[in-house]
Formats: C-alpha cells, sequence, structure tokens
C-alpha cells in the first residue's frame, strides 16, 4: 500500500478500482482517396461497430437504471441508422473522394449546427445527441480506444493528470465514487463541481496518475486529502467507517433544511448556491439554499463546438429561475478565460490567462456575444426574481460600458413586445483588488456587491489559484483579504446596499466566523456547504464575531487569526 496526499477538494471517502481518463486526439485532416468504395466500406464497418456497442450499452443500462437511461442510447442507434446523416456522408465520399471520418465530421456538424439554432430544447439537446455519436463512430474510424467519462458503467475512481470543467459535467454519480488529479486546487473548476456533485475528490496530488495503473485498488478521502492505494483489508474497513460517520452527521445537518439562517442572537443572514447548471438546482433545494448566489453561465458554453444560441441560454436561464420558484438567482454574465477555455473561439494563447482576455473584457469586445446572453437573460427576467452580475470588473467605465449594453438591449426587446422585468438588480463581482479598494464609487452604482473570493485572493496575493506549488500563499484568513473584505461590505452598507460572497471563503468553516463578524449579508457556496454553514452560524453570536473580526483586522498574519478563531468559537 502506498498513500499520498493532495488537496481535499469535496467530502466523502469513496473506495474503489482506479479507471484512468486520458483524453483522445481527434484533429481531422482532409485527405483524398483513390479507393472511394474502400472509404464506404470503412464507413460501414465503423457503423456496425458502433451499432454493436451501443446496443450493449443500452441493453446493460436498462438492467441497471431502467427505462428513461435507456432511451438515450435507443435515439443514438436511431441517429446511427439515419439515412439523412449517412447518405450525405456516403455521397460526400464519392463525389469528393475523400476519407470518411473527414465526410462524417463535416456532415454531422452540418446537423449539429442546424438542430442548435431550434427553437425547442428538445431539439437543441438532439446536437448533443449527434456530437456523442459522431465521436462513437470517430473513434473506430481512428482506431481510437477511448470510454469517455460519461459512458463509465462500473464502480470507479476516475484518476487524471486534471479534468476539464466539461468531464466533470459529464461525470456519472451512480458509477464515479470517487477522483483524483495530479493537478488543481481546492477553487479551480473541478474541484468546485465535484461539490455540487457531491463527489469526493483529492486534487494536486501531484503524481497520482504515475503511481496508479487501472484496476488498482484506491480509497480517495475527500475529508482529510489522503489516497490509497491497494490499501489493505484493515484500512478499508477503517475508511468505510469513516464514510458512515459522515453520513450520519450530513443527515443530523438535513433537519436544517427549511429552518431559516439565524446567529444565536437572532442575526439573519442569507445561505445561497453556487450553481454550473440548471441541474444543479436540485441540489440547492434538497440543501436548503434560500437563493443562487452565483450561476457561472459560462458552463452552458463548454462542451459543444459552438457559440449557444440566445434561444439554448433563454431556456436554461427561464429553467433555473422556475425552478428556485420566486427565490432570487444572481446570474453572472460569461466569464470565460482563466482555466475555462472555449475551443471554438480560438483565442490567442496568453502568458498569463489569468490575467488576461477573459470575462467582461472579452465580453466588452466581442459585444455580439455579450448581447446575444444579455437578451436571453434579460426575456428569462419575467419568469423569476433575476439578478444580474459582470465578473472580473476592474473599473467603472468597465461597469458602466457593460451597464449601457444591458440597456439597450432592455429598449430593443421592449420594442419588440417582449417582457422584460423592472426589477432586475445589477451588481458585479469584485474580485479585483482595484475594485475593492474603491468600492466606495462603485458602491453609488451597483445594487449590490458579490464578492470573488477565489479570485480576489490569487491577485492580492499574486499565487495561482491552480497551482499547487504556491497554494501555501492561498490565505482567506490573511489580516490583508479580511481589510479588502471590510472595505467593501461596508461601502456597500453606507449607501444602504448588501454584499455577498461567492468564492469557496464563503463556505469554509473557518472563515464563517469572521465574514459573520464583518457584516456579510449573504453566503453563496456549494450546495453541499450549506446545512453545516447554517449549523454553525445557529450557535454563533452575531455581537461577539464582530468583536473578534475587529482583533483580527489588527492581527499580521493568517495563522494568527486562524488561531483566533479557533479559541474564540471552541
Ligand atoms: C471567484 O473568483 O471567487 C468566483 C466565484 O468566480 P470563479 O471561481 O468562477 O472565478
Ligand atoms: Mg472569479
Amino acid at each position: 500500500m502506498s498513500k499520498l496526499s493532495g488537496i481535499a477538494a469535496s467530502a466523502g471517502i469513496a473506495v474503489a478500482r482506479a479507471f484512468i481518463l486520458e483524453h483522445p486526439d481527434y484533429t481531422i485532416t482532409k485527405t483524398s482517396v483513390n479507393d472511394v468504395e474502400a472509404e464506404v466500406e470503412k464507413l460501414n464497418k465503423a457503423l456496425e461497430q458502433s451499432r454493436a456497442e451501443l446496443q450493449n450499452i443500452k441493453a446493460r443500462t436498462l438492467a441497471e437504471l431502467g427505462e428513461k437511461k435507456a432511451e438515450i442510447f435507443e435515439s443514438h442507434l436511431l441517429i446511427l441508422d439515419d439515412p439523412e446523416l449517412i447518405t450525405p456522408v456516403i455521397d460526400k465520399i464519392r463525389s469528393e473522394a475523400v476519407n470518411a471520418d473527414f465526410a462524417l465530421n463535416e456532415t454531422a456538424s452540418q446537423f449539429v449546427a442546424m438542430f442548435e439554432n431550434m427553437k425547442s430544447a428538445y431539439l437543441q439537446e438532439r446536437a448533443a445527441d449527434m456530437r456523442d455519436v459522431t465521436k462513437r463512430v470517430l473513434n473506430h474510424l481512428l482506431g481510437i480506444t477511448y470510454i469517455s467519462p460519461a459512458e463509465i458503467s462500473e464502480e470507479v475512481i476516475v484518476v487524471a493528470q486534471d479534468l476539464t470543467p466539461s468531464d466533470t459535467a459529464q461525470l456519472n454519480r451512480t458509477y464515479v465514487k470517487g477522483f483524483t488529479t495530479n493537478i488543481g486546487g481546492r477553487t479551480s473548476h473541478s474541484a468546485i463541481m465535484a461539490r455540487s456533485l457531491e463527489i469526493p475528490a483529492v486534487v494536486g496530488t501531484k503524481n497520482v496518475l504515475s503511481l496508479v495503473k487501472a484496476g488498482d485498488l484506491l480509497i480517495v478521502d475527500g475529508l482529510s486529502g489522503d489516497v490509497l492505494i491497494n490499501p489493505s483489508e484493515e484500512e478499508v474497513a477503517e475508511y468505510t467507517r469513516k464514510q458512515e460517520a459522515h453520513n450520519l452527521q450530513i443527515a443530523e445537518w438535513k433537519k436544517l433544511r427549511d429552518e431559516p439562517t439565524v446567529s444565536k442572537d437572532g442575526k439573519h443572514v442569507e445561505l445561497a448556491a453556487n450553481i454550473g447548471t440548471p441541474n444543479d438546482v436540485t441540489g440547492v433545494l434538497d440543501n436548503g439554499g434560500e437563493g443562487v448566489g452565483l450561476y457561472r453561465t459560462e458552463f452552458l458554453y463548454m462542451g459543444r463546438d459552438k457559440l449557444p444560441s440566445e434561444e439554448v441560454q433563454y431556456n436554461a436561464y427561464r429553467t433555473v429561475l422556475e425552478s428556485m420558484k420566486g427565490k432570487p438567482v444572481v446570474v453572472r454574465t460569461l466569464d470565460i478565460g482563466g482555466d475555462k477555455e472555449l475551443p471554438y473561439l480560438e483565442m490567442p494563447k496568453e502568458m498569463n490567462p489569468f490575467l488576461g482576455y477573459r470575462a467582461i473584457r472579452l465580453c466588452l469586445d466581442r459585444q455580439d456575444i455579450f448581447r446575444t446572453q444579455l437578451r436571453a437573460l434579460l426575456r428569462a427576467s419575467a419568469h423569476g426574481e433575476l439578478r444580474i452580475m459582470f465578473p472580473m470588473i476592474a473599473t467603472l467605465t468597465e461597469f458602466r460600458a457593460a451597464r449601457e449594453l444591458l440597456l439597450e438591449e432592455k429598449a430593443k426587446l421592449r420594442e419588440e413586445g417582449k417582457e422584460v422585468s423592472d426589477n432586475i438588480q445589477l451588481g458585479i463581482m469584485v474580485e479585483i483588488p482595484s475594485t475593492a479598494v474603491l468600492a466606495d464609487q462603485f458602491a453609488k452604482e451597483v445594487d449590490f456587491f458579490s464578492i470573488g473570493t477565489n479570485d480576489l485572493i490569487q491577485y492580492t496575493m499574486a499565487a495561482d489559484r491552480m497551482n499547487e506549488q504556491v497554494s501555501y500563499l492561498y490565505q482567506p484568513y490573511n489580516p490583508a483579504i479580511l481589510r479588502l473584505v471590510k472595505i467593501v461590505i461596508d461601502a456597500a452598507h453606507a449607501e444602504g446596499k448588501w454584499t455577498g460572497m461567492c468564492g469557496e471563503m464563503a463556505g469554509d468553516s473557518t472563515a464563517i466566523p469572521l465574514l459573520l463578524g464583518l457584516g456579510l449579508d449573504e453566503f453563496s457556496m456549494s450546495a453541499t456547504s450549506i446545512l453545516p454553514a447554517r449549523s454553525q452560524i445557529a450557535k454563533l453570536s452575531a455581537a461577539e464575531m464582530k468583536e473578534m473580526a475587529a482583533k483580527a483586522l489588527q492581527m499580521s498574519t493568517a495563522e494568527e487569526v486562524a488561531a483566533l478563531v479557533h479559541s474564540s468559537t471552541k
């Protein structure tokens, strides 16, 4: 047995065999072929192999997960046999004398584009099916052996160099019991998503991928950050007991689901959740979320090969607003860049992507992209309590420019006779130090602030949030960070506005007493952190925490602050 330590990224313990996830290369080049019939034959063979594979998966899914889930594969089989797709591919091979993979890819892309532009959400989803089927056939044509994360069908722990946010979104909770990666930190987006999927995860182990072979037995302890490779029977028993104790604790927290969040001395705060997709709303409600404090819309732009249309976006935003049944939903406009890439935008490679062309900077430049999103949001506002916020605001000029575009689109929609709510609060993320320092000026023009500590800490401490080598500098309790947080909260309150926090710090049990003391109004976190936070706040006195926070602001190191919190809240 060997044991390594990484960063505990998502709570819980998993015991299962290792599944190594590596990404295939789907670069397709157009080549001319002499024997077109041999190429058609190649295509037919790949279709046949894909059919057999799908029939197998369908039968297994039907037996294990039921009819509803198996229907997906039935629709994939229908696509595979659809002459409207296959005939043009064969025609292309014959008329242009090109390779089968190229002909298939070109033809399927046209269908994907067509489906994506359809009005109905049902037909839009067919685009994803078409993409999946195409990849499956391409695997056979290109000789790639690849099981996508979505297809894993036995209990495993996924081991990877890193997981992209879209890999993580595809993980099937029924089978993927946990994951562990070489790189990443607690605030990398795959870690954040693991928490919303409630999959135990340990990231940033540096070398798990080189130490583990497919099929090795693993224990991933997302509570302590340990990974055990080929543990003994006693160790498996010990960790199973630890997991059971954790489950009991969760059951205890669940009792607070429908309770308000109130401190021991009667101060109310709001606990909201961070989500990445409309599917996450179930987890928010199950965990007693009082709203959505951050909807990261960029996931809607990922895992596809072109920008989502206004209709696709409108449907997603509307679904979230309706499912939250009148509770507030803060939607963040597109925050792409940093660790979130969109291959189809072909953005230039940058030396410092986290300091580069991203988020609002890109949106103000690519107004076509931004205006489409704003229109979709404004239309969705008629269906719930929508709040909009802009990410990565560094100057008031940026905020004003973004607000201007929003107002223009609102006026246009009204002229078109579309319904738009009159009560949309408009706020910004405070995640750049310049904005925190100048919060008094911003507070005159925004309706609210949401402090994005994941980025605010990395920019204040000059420590990349993705880099485990400098993770010691990632210090939420550093008095420098606390002072910035205080500046923002006080500036908002002076103008009668509210301040939330949607960075991971808002759900951190050592930070919560400090934030309560500093007067934070809304805490937005992974859904699974909400009930532990509610339970913790109920035991704290806001007045005492205010005194404690005042002391913390005068301290000189993060360690001193952490020690103060632990001794004051024992
Ligand atoms: C943040 O920076 O704190 C934040 C919530 O945004 P993201 O993690 O998506 O950068
Ligand atoms: Mg951020």
